[in-house]
Order: structure tokens, then sequence, then C-alpha cells
């Protein structure tokens, strides 16, 4: 079965096509500037030429038409006819409480995601559009959902409660869902068959560190704590989210900025983080560079990082009584050996001990710590694609 995996933005729309038959990747691109002009950068993975030039997208609908001609198109294409695509999987955001697993879309799916909106106000309705435009191109072709908040719907309520009067969380539903939950899935079952054990078996911590940054404690293959919170700002500091701070600094700068909550939020979530502390850059490369060159507030936001993550670490050890397995990955996990290193110095009470060969290796799943380690440490390149492929395939034919 041939199944697409759709990422949808509000502007934006990511795409991969899929072969299961030995999950082999046939074509991936982006639509980029949907509802401004529009442009499709498109790679099939069969030798054909790559596309990239502007097509008109006014709407999703032309997107998902414009990605559908170019997968069939005699010059760039990677299968015959639409009708040799099985299905669609794709990635949803926001699943609330009423979403644990992957799930067929059909009306009252639709629905459900709709009135998870007010949770994810930028992102569940690009992703409803998304769907909408599939279903107005293809028909009747099945469609899934996989729900970035489900992974961690297995947490009990100590680690997802806040203390904050119950009735918010009974009412209005405020409580810590968790995010990346399908690379987390993903890492951890793969760290499952490099340890050679039963998931059901390993206590693992999955540091997913890229743009959006979050650590997941997984005992027996089941997320029971997780670091973002109600919203992807909590946590650790990231690019440019400012992660965990005390609430009333919010009260405390509107004081004195002269500026609103709507304002400051913004603030927190997009000028903050490791681009706001080292007024240099969101982006690690960067910032090393720039730490290399004596920019002290860059070494500083570096060592903010490195910091949070290996505090949240030791305090899934604690959450899980013990660990076997850290996993890295996300862009920063899976490409600086710097920020891995950094961090396994904070972690040597736990008996690890780093293999600096094989942590300066990339692009492959690799265990970087020493046989002598207590416990393992792995790079594991992350795939949502697959996940979301793999759950599409697995819910369409059975
Ligand atoms: P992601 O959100 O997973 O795509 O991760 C993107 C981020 O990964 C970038 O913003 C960089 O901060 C980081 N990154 C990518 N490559 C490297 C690298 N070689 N060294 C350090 N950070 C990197």
């Amino acid at each position: 079965m041939k199944i697409l995996v759709i990422n949808c933005g509000s502007s934006s729309l990511k795409y991969q096509l899929l072969d299961m038959e030995g999950e082999k990747l046939l074509a991936k691109g982006l639509c980029e500037r949907i509802g401004i002009d529009g442009h499709l950068s498109h790679k099939p993975q069969n030798g054909k030429p790559v596309f990239d030039e502007d097509v008109a997208m006014p709407t999703h609908t032309e997107a998902i038409a414009a990605v559908l001609d170019k997968l069939t198109s005699a010059e760039y294409g990677v299968v015959a006819s639409m009708d040799e695509i099985g299905a669609v999987g794709h990635r949803v955001v926001h699943g609330g409480e009423k979403f644990a697993e992957s799930v067929r879309i059909n009306d009252d799916v639709m629905d459900a995601i709709a009135e998870c909106i007010p949770l994810a106000p930028l992102h569940n309705p690009a992703n409803i559009t998304g769907i909408e435009a599939c279903k107005a191109v293809m028909g009747d072709v099945p469609q899934v959902a996989v729900f970035d908040t489900a992974f961690h719907q297995s947490m009990p309520g100590k680690a997802f409660m806040y203390a904050i009067p119950y009735e918010y969380y009974s009412d209005l539903k405020v409580r810590r869902y968790g995010f990346h939950g399908t690379s987390h899935r993903y890492v951890s079952k793969r760290a499952a068959e490099m340890l050679g054990k039963p998931i059901e078996e390993l206590k693992l911590i999955s540091c997913h560190m890229g743009n959006g940054s979050s650590i997941c404690a997984i005992n027996g293959g089941k997320s029971v704590d997780t670091s973002m919170g109600f919203t992807p700002i909590a946590g650790l500091p990231m690019g440019t989210r400012c992660g965990d701070i005390d609430v009333s600094i919010l009260e405390y700068l509107a004081a004195n900025t002269g500026k609103d909550v709507k304002e400051l939020t913004n603030i927190l979530n997009k000028k903050s983080g490791v681009l706001g502390v080292s007024g240099v850059s969101s982006d690690f490369r960067d910032l090393d560079n720039a730490a290399a060159d004596g920019n002290d507030r860059a070494a500083l936001a570096l060592d903010m990082f490195h910091y949070a993550v290996a505090k949240t670490v030791g305090s899934y050890v604690a959450a899980m009584n013990g660990v076997d397995g850290i996993i890295f990955t996300a862009g920063i996990g899976e490409n600086s050996a710097s920020t891995r290193a950094a961090i396994c110095e904070y972690l040597t009470y736990l008996g690890i001990e780093i293999c600096p060969e094989c942590n300066a290796k990339r692009g492959e799943d690799i265990v970087i710590s020493t046989a002598d380690s207590k416990v393992k440490v792995m790079v594991i390149p992350t795939n949502e694609e697959l996940v979301i492929a793999r759950d599409t395939k697995a819910l369409v034919e059975g």
C-alpha cells in the first residue's frame, strides 16, 4: 500500500509518499505561502528531477491538487495515477483527552478535532483544512489522524495535573497534554529494538531537542511524564520559547512594560529561549559559533539549555525510580555532539560514560555510551512520518 503523509500548517503543507512494502520513501515535498501566492518544492526519490517553482495556491485544496499532479506526472512523478495511493495519514497536533491513539477519520472524528481547537488555536484549524482539502481532491480515500498529544494520554494524574483549582481542569480542560508524542513513541520503540529487550521491561528517557524541545519519561513503553505542558511553551528553554518560568513574571512585565498578556505571551513564544538570552540566534549552530568567538551570552544560553535538559532527565530518573536508556533525537539531538556531551557531563552520577568516537558519528541509529556505561545513551534520528504511515496502514487494513 502507498500512503501519503500530510503535515499541514496554516500556510504550508509538508508531504511524503511512502510505499509500505519495504517502508520506502517515494517522494517528499513542501508547499509554502498557501493563501498568499504559492510555491511547491517536490523531490522525487526515483532519480527524476526536483520541481521547485511557484504554483498558484489560493487555498490548501489547490496545494493538494498540485502535489498530486506532481506525484503522478510523467516528468516528476513516482506513481502512475492517484488510484495507487491507498490512504492518507495526517499529523494532527491536538487530540485533547479524546484521543489516546490514532484514528480513522469520519465526521465524528472531525467534530472532535474541531472541539480541540481552543487547545491548539493555531494548529488544529490548519490540520482540519488539510483533511478537508484531501477529501475535496481525493474523494473517499481513507484518511487517518495521528495526534502529537496521544502518546502522553497514559500519564497519570499526578503528572498531568496542575495544582490550581480543580474546576479549571474539569470545566476548562487545563492540564499537561505534552507534544512530540509521535517522535517519543518512535524513538523509544527503536531504542528497545537496539537494546534487544521488550519495551515493556525498559525505563527510557527520550530527549527530543529541535526548534521545539521536550523530554519524555517512558516506563514500559508508556509516557509517564513529559516536559511540555498545556501548550508547547512549557518545559525546556527552546529556540525562541521561554520554557518554564514563574507565572508572576507576566503580571510584573505587564505592569512595567505596558504590554498586555497577549503581546507578552507572543514574546515568550517567539522572542525568548536561547534567542532571547543570547540576542544572537535561535539556531544552535549559530550559538556554537558565537560562543566559540567569545560571546558570553551565547555561551550562557547554551549552558542554560544543557542544565535544563540534565535537570529534567534527573527528575525523570526519580519519577521512574531508575533509567535503562537515554535517547537523543531531532535537529539538535541528532546533530550536535557537543550538546550531547555537555548534557551527559551532568549525568556521570548515573554511571554514564560516553564514547567520544561514537558520539562524533552522524545520521545513524547508534549507541554513544561505552560498553561499561550503566545507562545506555543512544542517538536515534526521529521519523514521525513513518509512524504516521504505519498507523495509517494498520487502521486502514484492519
Ligand atoms: P528540528 O526542529 O528538529 O528540525 O531542529 C532544528 C534545529 O536543530 C535548528 O534550529 C538547529 O538549532 C539545530 N541543529 C541542526 N543541525 C545542527 C548542528 N549540526 N549542530 C547544532 N544544532 C543543529
